[in-house]
């Protein structure tokens, strides 16, 4: 193999040849094993973002690569014109994990939510969707209305009408759900702005008011799905069974793909033709998917994942300058105390310097937010030495 390119090689073709569409950390990546990330210059980071909540089961895992390497020979596709096992298996599994109804491919989480979207307009006949301030469901122009971020949204403005915006109370969920409502589309806890978890109450009232109006309650597992609060959904903690969830992230543990699941109620909303998508529900993705619920679903792997996560935000919390922890399982954010934020500038400025002054990957979701999203499988050492590095990170300024 040719050396790779440099971190200013990828940056000069970018400049002619990539849209400016991300600003992109001076990290270039070669490989990852397991926690790590080794660098194109031979430096090793260790990820506790998992790309976003990706690499569940970190870089690398072997049942993930055989599944991929060994499906990439039989079949990778042919369409959803003819029956495949792989995806119909991965559906069952999908539902008998879950809601127990139908699942319906899709190759994002952007996706997931625009055919929950397109599902709950079907179900109602059309209809209003509501979602909370904060919230965020995808950049896509559907998921994109239900995502009520100025920045977000005002930018490509007209956004698709029919969407509404609400407070995170139950006094604004009931003001708001009516029979004109098709589905509240929430997450339990707001990955995207910062670990910000929905009161129980807040859940409840939309229950109430989604089954007081026929709305379905769709409730986004992107991010907070797959094990990565301890459970395998979330919503399983709150005592709220949704109509509708959508899964991505992690589910192939990076190969792309999303899926929406269904109570059994919901199995004959869709008809042929309504929605479609050429790559979704693909037999490679499927392999690995299966690959990563093996993991997941063996005896005590989300019990540890509880574990993990009580000892991490732990040690988060003795860290000087990290104010307060939130979140559960490993869906974690800290929130730096006034200090650290004056010292640094921004969470922002010091997640940079996590990554190239000290090896270590979080990301800053807000001015004083860091996130963390590490590998379910993450061991105890490798959680002492983030929280130590991140302790480093915070105290060298
Ligand atoms: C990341 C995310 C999405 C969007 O997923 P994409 O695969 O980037 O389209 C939607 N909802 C939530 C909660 C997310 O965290």
């Amino acid at each position: 193999m040719p050396d790779p390119l440099s971190l200013e090689a990828l940056e000069q073709i970018e400049a002619q040849h990539l849209l400016r569409n991300y600003a992109r950390l001076p990290v270039a990546v070669a490989s990852g094993a397991d926690v790590w990330l080794h660098t194109v210059d031979g430096r090793r980071i260790l990820d506790l973002l998992c790309g976003l909540g990706v690499t569940s089961l970190g870089h690398g895992h072997p049942n993930v690569t055989m599944a991929i390497t060994e499906q990439a020979g039989t079949l990778l596709h042919a369409s959803n014109l003819v029956h495949l096992e792989g995806p119909v298996r991965l559906a069952q599994r999908l539902a008998e994990s879950s809601l127990g109804g139908g699942v319906l491919f899709q190759n994002s989480g952007a996706e997931a939510n625009e055919a929950a979207i397109k599902l709950a307009r079907r179900h109602k006949r059309g209809g209003e969707i509501v979602s909370l301030f904060r919230g965020f469901h995808g950049r896509t122009m559907g998921a994109l209305s239900a995502t009520p971020q100025e920045s977000k949204q005002e930018p490509f403005a007209p956004l698709v009408p029919g969407f509404r915006a609400v407070p995170p109370t139950p006094e604004a969920v009931h003001a708001a759900v009516g029979d004109g409502t098709a589905a509240v589309l929430l997450e339990t806890i707001q990955g995207e702005s910062g670990v910000l978890p929905i009161d129980p109450d807040t859940l409840r009232a939309a229950r109430e008011a989604c089954d007081a109006h026929g709305a379905l309650l769709i409730v986004d597992e992107v991010q907070s799905g797959m094990g990565r609060t301890g459970d395998m959904w979330s919503y399983e903690a709150t005592g709220v069974v949704p109509d509708v969830i959508t899964v991505a992230k992690a589910l192939a543990n990076g190969l792309p793909v999303g899926a929406l699941v269904t109570g059994p109620h919901l199995l004959d909303v869709l008809q042929p033709g309504d929605h479609g998508s050429t790559f979704a529900g693909n037999p490679l993705v499927a392999a690995a998917a299966h690959a990563v619920l093996d993991v997941m679903q063996a005896p005590g792997f989300l019990e540890r994942v509880r574990v993990a996560g009580d000892r991490f935000r732990a040690a988060l919390e003795a860290v000087p300058g990290i104010a307060s922890v939130r979140g559960r399982g490993l869906m974690l954010a800290a929130e730096l105390d006034a200090d650290a934020v004056g010292r640094h500038g921004s969470a922002g400025d010091l997640a940079l310097r996590l990554v190239t002054e000290h090896d270590v990957w979080v990301n800053a979701p807000a001015p004083t937010t860091l996130r963390l999203l590490p590998p379910l499988t993450i061991g105890d050492a490798e959680i002492d030495e983030g929280v130590a590095r991140i302790a480093a990170g915070i105290a060298a300024r």
